[in-house]
């Protein structure tokens, strides 16, 4: 009776890696660094460090940033499949990323419909590179997600829907307390075990869709 509902991460869980870290380990001068470890270590919002990264480059990189992006990031392994198998099934799919216009909307082009993306976008008018935030959080999250992950879906899921939150990192953390079901990678996994968090692990989208038949599936018609 449950319908299913999938919430996807973008930057490591459709790409290999996460872009962000790719464009400031390439681009940025060595501070981003820090900015990073107070993001990770959750001691500044999400929102006011990808701003503060991303203000380190300047706007006239933009080409050689995105060229750069395009020609490295990696699309995971059955993430073509997962698509059309959500497709087949009418399971909706929304892609929430704290990822950006520039690298996001290109790297999905063919794979997903833009109107399932919601992503932050990028203003190159001024010196350094703004980033604008179009998702930001409702007045039930005070996390300043930048893209704010829950608040998404509260805005497209109904309450009895069977969210299913499929991410890797601390910004998928929100989003996976809110989900009846996580379908995780790397970091988020051990935040899921610490947490309690209903999940399973992955590696491809060939692992996700065999999660999906063997416990959404059947769950979900009965
Ligand atoms: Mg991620
Ligand atoms: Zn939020």
């Amino acid at each position: 009776m449950n319908k299913p509902i999938i919430f996807c991460d973008f930057d490591g869980t459709i790409t290999n890696t996460d872009n962000i870290i790719a464009i400031m380990k390439r681009f940025a001068p060595p501070a981003w660094e820090e900015i990073k470890d107070q993001v990770l270590l959750q001691t500044i919002p999400i929102q006011l460090g990808v701003s503060r990264m991303f203000a380190l480059l300047p706007s006239a990189s933009r080409k050689e940033i995105t060229d750069y992006i395009l020609n490295h990031a990696e699309i995971r392994e059955g993430f073509k499949e997962f698509v059309a198998f959500t497709k087949e099934e009418e399971i909706p799919l929304y892609i929430v990323s704290g990822g950006i216009d520039f690298f996001v909307e290109p790297l999905l082009d063919g794979l997903v419909p833009k109107e399932q993306i919601y992503c932050n976008r990028s203003d190159f008018t001024n010196e350094k590179i703004k980033i604008v935030w179009p998702y930001t959080c409702d007045d039930e999250c005070t996390n300043e997600c930048g893209c704010c992950k829950p608040t998404l879906i509260r805005k497209f899921a109904n309450q009895d829907d069977f969210k299913i939150v499929i991410g890797d990192s601390i910004t998928d953390l929100q989003a996976a307390k809110l989900g009846d079901k996580v379908i995780a990678r790397d970091f988020l996994v051990q935040k899921c075990e610490e947490l309690g968090i209903n999940h399973s692990s992955f590696h491809s989208f060939f692992d996700v869709i065999e999660i999906l038949k063997k416990e959404v599936l059947t769950n979900a018609s009965n």
